[in-house]
Order: C-alpha cells, then sequence, then structure tokens
C-alpha cells in the first residue's frame, strides 16, 4: 500500500487577494535588467537643449526626460511605433515603471518624438557616447566606418526622376524653338526688334514670355492647323509645366531621383529581394561609425554612395566631441583622393581601402608588368618607363572635378615609339604610341593607405572591421528587424536613426 493521495494539489489561486503590502514596480523589476541601464544614462544626461524648447506658462506637459526614456526603450525593445508604445505604457510592467505609471498617448509620443527632438537628439546622443567613455565602456580613438541604405516611409511607386525632367524641359525649349523660327519667317517685321532667343538656357518666366511674343506676332494671321494646335498648347501647359519642372528640381537638388511622399528620400538600389532580385525603393543613405559595436558617430545622407559622405560624417564626429579619432578604417568605396587628403589634414591614421587594393595584392597581377600602376616612375626624370623600358614623356596635364567640386590633378605621358614593339598585343590596344595618366597625389596617398593596411595594425582593423560595424548593422537590420523608417523627411528620419543609435548602444551596454 502506498500512502499517495488521490487528491491533486493546486497551488494557491485567487486573483482577488488582498495583499498586506502592495508589491511597489520597483520590486518587480529585476536588477541587470536593460530598463534598468536606459533608466540610469538617461537620467544621468543634461537635458538643457531639450528644455529650450518648451515654453514657460500654459498647462503642465509630461516631463521629457520620462518620454525620452519610454522612446529609447521602446526602440530598444523593437516597439518603435508611438501606438504600440502608448500600448505597451498600460501593459508592461517595464514601460510602467520606466514612466512612473505617467500614460501619455500616443499623439504625445509621436510629437514629442517628431518635434521635440529635432536637432537635440544628437547632442543627446553624443552625450551618451562620452558617458559610455567616462565609464570607460568604449573609446573614440579607433573608429569602423560604413554606410547602409534603409528604406524609407514612402511609397514605391512615386518616384519623380531628374532624367525625365530634363527630357520634359529640353522637348519644351525645343518645341518653343521650332515655334519661334516659324514665327520669324512668317512675321519677320513683328520679331525685328526682338533679342535672340537661347534655348537651351529658358525657364518657366521666359516661356512665358516667348509665348506671348509669338502669340501677338501671329495674331490675326493665317496658320497652319499644326502651328496654332502647338500654340495652344504653349499658351495653356507650357509655362506651369516648366515651373512644375523647376520646382521638382528645385527638391532634387543635384539628386538623379526622389519620392512624392517623402521628397527627402532617394531612390535608391537595395540588396536583392526573396527572388533575387535587386531593387530601386527610396531610402535614406545612414552613415555609422563604430568602436566595438558603439555606434559612436551617425549621420544621415540623401545619395546612395558612400565616397562623398565621408567628410560631412566626419565633421560631424568632430561636432560631436571636439576632435578627430586617431584613426579610421573604412573599405574602398571610400578610398578617394579627397578622402585620404582630409584625413592626412586632420592627422587621422588612415585605414582606407581603395579599389584595386585587394586586386592588387594578388601574384599574378604584382607580376603583370603593364599596368599602368606598375610601370616604373623616375620622379627624377619625370618619366615613366614602360614595359621595353622606354621612357615615356610627359606631354600634358588634365584635369578631373569630382561631384562635390574637388579637383584631381593627371599627368599624361606617352611612349616615344610603339611601331614594331614586340609587346604591343598585351601593352595596349589604342592606335598609336602608348599614353597613360597618372594622378602622382593618389598615387602618393595609396602607397601611404596600402603600407598602413599591409602593417600588422592594419591587419587588424581591416579583420575587425566587419566585425564591428558591418555586424551592428546586422544587429539592427537583422536582429532588430528594423529595414524601415516610421517617419517621413530628412530632419525626423535623423532622429530614428538618433534613437536607433542611442538604443543600440544602451542594449550592448546593459549586456556587457
Ligand atoms: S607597346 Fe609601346 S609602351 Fe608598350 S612596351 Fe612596347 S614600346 Fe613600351
Amino acid at each position: 500500500m502506498t500512502n499517495q493521495s488521490n487528491n491533486i494539489v493546486f497551488k494557491d489561486y485567487n486573483i482577488n487577494q488582498i495583499m498586506l503590502l502592495p508589491p511597489s514596480l520597483e520590486e518587480l523589476i529585476e536588477p541587470d535588467h536593460p530598463v534598468r541601464v536606459v533608466n540610469e544614462v538617461i537620467e544621468r544626461i543634461n537635458l538643457e537643449p531639450l528644455l529650450a524648447a518648451y515654453k514657460p506658462g500654459g498647462t503642465s506637459v509630461y516631463h521629457p526626460r520620462m518620454l525620452l526614456k519610454v522612446l529609447v526603450y521602446g526602440y530598444l525593445s523593437n516597439i518603435f511605433s508611438s501606438r504600440k508604445i502608448e500600448q505597451a505604457l498600460r501593459e508592461n510592467i517595464h514601460f510602467m515603471w520606466l514612466s512612473a505609471m505617467n500614460r501619455p498617448d500616443h499623439n504625445t509620443i509621436a510629437r514629442f518624438r517628431s518635434e521635440r527632438l529635432k536637432g537635440v537628439l544628437r547632442l543627446i546622443f553624443g552625450q551618451i557616447v562620452e558617458l559610455l567613455m567616462e565609464e570607460g565602456v568604449l573609446s573614440i580613438k579607433d573608429i569602423y566606418t560604413d554606410g547602409t541604405r534603409i528604406e524609407a516611409n514612402a511609397n514605391r511607386y512615386t518616384f519623380v526622376w531628374a532624367k525625365s525632367i530634363r527630357t520634359n524641359k529640353e522637348r519644351i525649349a525645343r518645341q518653343l524653338d521650332e515655334l519661334w523660327q516659324y514665327t520669324q519667317k512668317v512675321a519677320e517685321e513683328e520679331l525685328a526688334e526682338e533679342d535672340e532667343v537661347d534655348f537651351r538656357q529658358i525657364d518657366s518666366k521666359k516661356v512665358e514670355q516667348v509665348v506671348e511674343k509669338i502669340d501677338k506676332a501671329l495674331k490675326g494671321r493665317k496658320v497652319p492647323k499644326k502651328v496654332r494646335e502647338k500654340l495652344y498648347r504653349a499658351k495653356k501647359h507650357w509655362p506651369g509645366k516648366m515651373a512644375e519642372y523647376e520646382q521638382k528640381e528645385k527638391i532634387l537638388d543635384g539628386r538623379r531621383s526622389y519620392s512624392k511622399t517623402d521628397p527627402d528620400a532617394t531612390f535608391m538600389g537595395m540588396k536583392e529581394d526573396h527572388y533575387g532580385n535587386a531593387q530601386l525603393k527610396p531610402a535614406y543613405n545612414w552613415q555609422v561609425s563604430t568602436t566595438d559595436q558603439y555606434i559612436v558617430n551617425y549621420t544621415i545622407h540623401q545619395s546612395p554612395g558612400d565616397t562623398l559622405m565621408f567628410k560631412p560624417h566626419m565633421e560631424n564626429f568632430e561636432d560631436l566631441y571636439g576632435r578627430y579619432p586617431e584613426a579610421v578604417t573604412a573599405d574602398g568605396a571610400y578610398g578617394n583622393q579627397e578622402n585620404y587628403e582630409y584625413l592626412e589634414q586632420h592627422g587621422i591614421d588612415n585605414y582606407v581601402k581603395y579599389n584595386n587594393f585587394h586586386k592588387e595584392q594578388q601574384k599574378k597581377f604584382r607580376q603583370d608588368p603593364f599596368p599602368t600602376v606598375n610601370l616604373y616612375y623616375n620622379k627624377e626624370q619625370d618619366k615613366v618607363y614602360c614595359p621595353m623600358g622606354q621612357a615615356m614623356d610627359r606631354i600634358a596635364d588634365g584635369e578631373r572635378w569630382s561631384r562635390s567640386g574637388y579637383k584631381q590633378v593627371y599627368a599624361r605621358y606617352q611612349a616615344r615609339n610603339c611601331y614594331g614593339c614586340p609587346l604591343r598585343g598585351p601593352c595596349h590596344k589604342g592606335k598609336g604610341n602608348r599614353i597613360v595618366s597618372i594622378n602622382h597625389h593618389l598615387q602618393r596617398y595609396r602607397k601611404k593607405a596600402r603600407e598602413n593596411l599591409l602593417s600588422e595594425q592594419g591587419i587588424m582593423h581591416r579583420k575587425k572591421r566587419p566585425a564591428d560595424v558591418e555586424a551592428t548593422f546586422g544587429i539592427i537590420k537583422h536582429n532588430k528587424g528594423f529595414r524601415r523608417f516610421m517617419l517621413r523627411g530628412l530632419e525626423k528620419v535623423e532622429i530614428e536613426a538618433g534613437l536607433l543609435a542611442i538604443s543600440h548602444n544602451l542594449a550592448k551596454r546593459a549586456a556587457a
């Protein structure tokens, strides 16, 4: 016989049980929970820049420190929508503790995020990085820089292309030119006093004036139906269309495209979709510098390339911390003369690759005598020596301008006589004697970068770069699932990028 009872024993469960001492929320938060890190760090920062935006008087408002903590913790726990944060403030014990049971609604949260944090969040981010530095958690001496594209909160099919605007403007100018020439032929006296019109430099005002003159000159004349119809279209549509194109060009501001539903977003090639297709989507270019996977600098840009974003990104770093980093490691997308010069001017160690860096390390390439970079250059003589040992003379200098307005100078060297040379086939395909262009400044910068990258320190930085900055993108885009901004417009997207960066850093700090 066993003593086992046949009764099932349940633990006590009484939802209406009255407690002698009601539990405080504080007791219910685990000691090392990330919400405590958010609370502790944001409690320590100086909120003066944020408070400056508040005006005295009026009804009481929710404390910005509480709202900031709630937003940062929202981004940390992958709750990005203001409505979901509002819900969490009623249901989630961590949010309730953080807000001290305050319950701002989603409008208050959304307004605080998109209006109050404008222009000040990057300063708060800088303060947090400095706090982490003081704690010895990170250092901003050696940084790893890269960029990633994040989809904008815009409709994918509402694009405006600079190229089609240009084509439409040219079409109007061409048709107007034809009308003008026709009018000059049939109404010579009426237009005799008029100046020549340059139809390559024409704007909406000029279109209006020219159409008016043509209309006046042809008034009462019998003109072919085709011309009459064209003039009707010109009067009715062209000045308005030209004004519309000008307005769109203003929004484009040198970009190739923008989205109608978020004019600050540019269409960029995004990584492949599930079916293996590359896609053009409205997006922003998020430039980030990290150290040990902590984000120490971020900037948002409207152009897809990384090269031109480097200088403004570094200037933002200097603006935040009052100094430049000691060393920067970045991939080949950043390695151009302008950026190398910038690094040298600011005394920053350069571990930035250039586009042929890896190819140049291959034995096959190094042993190939024909590429321009492998030709011997004698500085004293200012001559290049071709694979046959023939001196190539400097025949001219050329200039190239980058999109940022930076000038690069190229020296052109020409072989004296390639006729009958047995190496002609592999050496060059052009007619006449071989000509090579060499940018001596760029070569010098590349040589320095190559020495740095191949040094022991350089190899360490190159190994660390993908595990640092690229892994950070991986955490944010894949682990957190943040692939599309919630807000529209450059300023608001910058705020979201800042919230992402702060929450990422605090999550890392909590896990350390
Ligand atoms: S083809 Fe001209 S440049 Fe090339 S190796 Fe011969 S001589 Fe030199």
